[in-house]
Formats: C-alpha cells, structure tokens, sequence
C-alpha cells in the first residue's frame, strides 16, 4: 500500500520535505507548507509589532560583542581599514573579551582601535583592546603615545 501524500491543511498542496516543507517538520503533527507557513507568520508580526520590536530587542541585548564588532567592521570597511591579514578569530575574541569584562564589572568596556581608524590605523587584531568606556570616550580619535611606544611603534 502506497504511503497518501501529506497535504498543506491550509492550500492542499502536497508536502514535500526539503521543498516546501522543512524535513524537521515531518516529525511534527502542524502540517503546513513553507509558504502558508512565511504568510501566516508575516501576519502575525504585522499584527503583534510590539512583540517583535521586544525579540529584537532581546536578540540586540543578548549579542552586544557581535553588534560592536558589525559595527566597527562596518567602520573599517568604509575607510578602506580592513587590513588582510587580519585574524576575524581573534578579533572576535577581543570583542567577546570587551563583553565579558562589561558582564564582569557591571560598567561598559569597548573595544578600541588604538591607532584609531581616522588617523590611518587598520581594523587589525594588534590594534584592537578592550578598555573601559569611559576611557575610550575620552581617548576619542587621539594616539596615546605611551600605548604606542608599549607596542613598539612611533607616536604620531
Ligand atoms: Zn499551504
């Protein structure tokens, strides 16, 4: 006896699993194709915009390091400062350092460029540190001359 083919109980078209059903979804009783299943969803959120803006909310609060790095990448890209031989590892590391060290002492820490990107320094993870916010903004755009010498380079 042939197996009947699963129908979307809402347009009736056949399920196929991987096609306009996810294979995960055949375990599950809610048969409903992929694109009843955007629509009724794409409903939802237009009709619940305080709940989604709260998801987001939520998604941004719980992903700060990854937001910061975006961001700063997206800095970098712009001024042409994303130097090539750069490690994404460990400048993703430096910034989920940032985030640990703000969970830690409960006052925000960034991660700072210490040759900042305007005055020629690249999106590199040897000129990338975590630092208190505080200190950062007040950093603002200047090179530290003592950081620098520390790092074995001139000050400008
Ligand atoms: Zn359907």
């Amino acid at each position: 006896m042939e197996t009947e083919l699963e129908k979307c109980r809402k347009c009736a078209d056949a399920l196929t699993p991987g096609v306009n059903w996810s294979a995960s979804r055949v375990r599950k009783p809610d048969r409903i194709c992929s694109p009843c299943n955007s629509a009724a969803a794409a409903v939802w959120n237009r009709a619940h915009p305080e709940a989604r803006q709260g998801t987001q909310k939520v998604y941004r609060k719980n992903h700060l390091d990854k937001l910061a790095s975006d961001n700063n990448r997206r800095r970098a890209v712009k001024l042409a400062a994303l130097s090539p031989d750069r490690d994404e590892a460990k400048i993703a590391a430096v910034y989920s350092l940032a985030s640990r060290l703000t969970a830690r002492f409960g006052r925000p820490y960034h991660v700072d460029h210490l040759v900042p990107l305007a005055k020629g320094g690249l999106h590199h993870e040897d000129n990338l540190v975590a630092m208190r916010g505080d200190y950062n903004l007040a950093k603002k755009d200047k090179i530290i001359p003592s950081v620098i010498s520390f790092f074995g380079g001139e000050a400008a």
